[in-house]
């Protein structure tokens, strides 16, 4: 009888290489899709190996394309992957794949930017927000220009529990450009301390993997590209509402290069803008002639319960939005506008 060390552990039988299902189906890489894949399974093994341990695990995986990342995942031991990508010409390959591993792969052709994740999981692996991870795991090499604002929606699902987020803190193991990499890791007083890199670390531990050449995808993108891994926290270090946190984080990082008082003057109408801008930075016990890059996540936890706090004292001053006003005033000052706004009659 085979003893527990003997248990085989799954291993996909033999398939054609990507390279050759590539061939088979006609998988030119769209340049207008950004698709740039990856055939090398050492450098899909690594990525997969940054999620951590995938024995038994449930998996999504973002655009599997030709499939690479996704036998990395199978041969990694997860019992339940399930992959959604949105051109339909990788879907017969997909099938293929799910053949050859029976019951283990499960094939959506779809758009991850609208795919309801909170459907896709049995509620059995659902953990309680404060507990341990659960037993899911996102992993994904998408197109620059869906990870990016992917992330954005994602960090505001973790902030409110929903999406991949209703079974618990979800890991996430994800591609991105080098500087976008960069950015989200990037700490206090780095050149590359941004709007996005508060966004992420409030709300999660977000670790800087390792970096891939460019030359290692076909076709070769133009830049390089990081592997990032997010774990949402228990506690998230800001706990104001993500859309509040949101302004607070975009009005100081427009001024990049200035004191930050400048950024957070603009939270407020031109005529209250000095007076509530020094009450916040009161509050809020911040040094207003720090630069934006060099302000702290416990600094912008203040700002944020400062300006929540003025918000809820002053009607209105939530939805305030500087940009209108400046759009306002310029239609009004615009020749042959009158002062509401609409044209004069010639
Ligand atoms: N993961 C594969 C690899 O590493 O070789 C393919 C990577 S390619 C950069 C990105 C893949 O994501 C493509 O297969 C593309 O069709 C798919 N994709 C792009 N946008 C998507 C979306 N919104 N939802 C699902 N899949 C998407």
């Amino acid at each position: 009888m085979a003893g527990p060390s003997k248990i085989a552990s799954f291993r996909l039988p033999p398939l054609p290489t990507i390279g050759e299902v590539i061939k088979l189906y006609n998988l030119r890489a769209e340049k207008q899709l950004s698709q740039n894949f990856l055939l090398d399974m050492r450098l899909t093994d690594k990525i997969v190996r940054q999620a951590g341990s995938l024995r038994d695990a449930h998996v999504c995986e973002v655009g599997p394309g030709p499939g690479g990342l996704t036998r990395s995942i199978l041969n990694a031991g997860a019992a339940d992957l399930l992959v959604v990508e949105k051109d339909n010409r990788f879907i017969p390959g997909l099938k293929l794949l799910s053949e050859a591993a029976p019951g283990k792969l499960r094939v959506v052709h779809g758009n991850i930017l609208t795919y309801r994740m909170d459907r896709g999981f049995p509620d059995v692996i659902t953990k309680a927000w404060e507990d341990d991870p659960p037993d899911l795991h996102i992993i994904g090499n998408l197109p620059f220009s869906v990870s990016t604002p992917l992330i954005i929606k994602w960090l505001e699902n973790i902030s409110n529990r929903t999406g991949p987020f209703v079974y618990g803190r979800t890991r996430l193991t994800l591609t991105f450009q080098k500087e976008v990499a960069e950015r989200l890791t990037a700490s206090t007083a780095s050149r590359q301390r941004s709007r996005l890199s508060i966004m992420a670390q409030y709300l999660c531990t977000v670790k800087s993997c390792f970096t891939i050449p460019g030359r290692a995808f076909i076709p070769k993108p133009e830049v390089d590209v990081g592997v990032v891994h997010f774990t949402p926290l228990a506690q998230p270090q800001i706990q104001q509402p993500f859309k509040l946190v949101e302004k607070v984080v975009r009005n100081v990082f427009q001024f990049r290069r200035k004191r930050c008082l400048k950024g957070i003057q603009m939270l407020f109408p031109e005529a209250q803008r000095p007076e509530l801008a020094e009450v916040m930075m009161r509050e809020a016990d911040v040094d207003p002639t720090l630069r934006p890059t060099e302000l702290s996540i416990p600094d912008f936890r203040a700002l944020a319960d400062a300006y929540s706090h003025l918000c809820s004292e002053n009607q209105g001053l939530l939805t305030y939005d500087f940009r209108e006003e400046l759009r306002l005033k310029h239609l009004h000052r615009r020749p042959g506008s009158s002062s509401n706004g609409t044209q004069q009659p010639v």
